[in-house]
């Protein structure tokens, strides 16, 4: 079953959306980047696409879902006892990618780019909100092809990830580029599974100084997938 949720609500936190990004209040910035979230506002239509899936098979470091084998020993570990996953592909929405940003200010597309990772957020959230009530999924963690580590699950999966949810493009507007990146850029994709680990891909990331970490580097974690199953 592969469903997409296309009425995501949205609403932009003006004040917390300028404090990301150090525009003091009542200053032309600050008018220049109210204008620009009224522009997000009208356009923004922020999506999820999801399918139910099921693994049919595992092997040393695959996993086969829905007849689709991906292969990353972390994803093999973290789905060792699961059977029921759910691939999605969120997104903030292409139509926050066709709008012509203000020429005469150069920090503009910075901006927009701010407010489309809240839209993003809003799809994530709506999604996760739409698991809990449909499929009563409880405490899940999700892995995202590319995310930690490069040999963690490489970003080139993205492709067979994909391909458990149909046309993706044509459904919620997301494509992959040739480098397996995604258009809009910000969209994020990747299997969500019920858990009761506190599982991160941050956990299996050695990169420092990254302002997005949300979890310190486990090396016994990294050291297990290493030497498992
Ligand atoms: S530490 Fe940063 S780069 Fe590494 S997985 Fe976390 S958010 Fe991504």
């Amino acid at each position: 079953m592969i469903q997409a949720l296309t009425d995501t609500p949205v609403e932009f936190d003006i004040e917390a959306l300028m404090g990301r990004v150090h525009v003091q209040p009542a200053t032309a910035d600050a008018k220049t980047f109210a204008r620009l979230v009224d522009m997000a506002s009208e356009v923004a239509r922020p999506k999820a696409l999801l399918a139910e899936s099921f693994v049919e098979a595992r092997g040393e470091d695959t996993i086969c879902i829905d007849g689709v084998t991906f292969t990353s020993r972390m994803l093999r570990a973290n789905l060792d006892q699961v059977e029921r996953v759910f691939p999605y592909v969120a997104t903030c929405g292409h139509e926050m990618d066709a709008v012509s940003l203000p020429r005469d200010e150069f920090l503009a597309e910075f901006w927009w780019d701010t407010i489309k990772a809240a839209a993003l957020t809003a799809a994530t959230k709506h999604l996760q909100e739409y698991l809990q009530q449909r499929f009563l999924l409880g405490k899940s963690a999700s892995m995202n092809p590319g995310s930690g580590d490069v040999d963690v699950w490489p970003i080139e999966q993205q492709q067979e990830l994909f391909g458990l949810l149909g046309d993706v493009k044509s459904l919620i507007g997301v494509e992959l580029t040739p480098s397996f990146l995604m258009v809009p850029n910000k969209s994020i994709s990747g299997i969500r599974f019920a858990t009761e680990k506190d599982f991160r891909s941050c956990q299996v990331c050695r990169r420092e100084n990254c302002s997005g970490r949300a979890a310190p580097f486990d090396e016994a974690l990294w050291e297990s997938i290493r030497h498992s199953p």
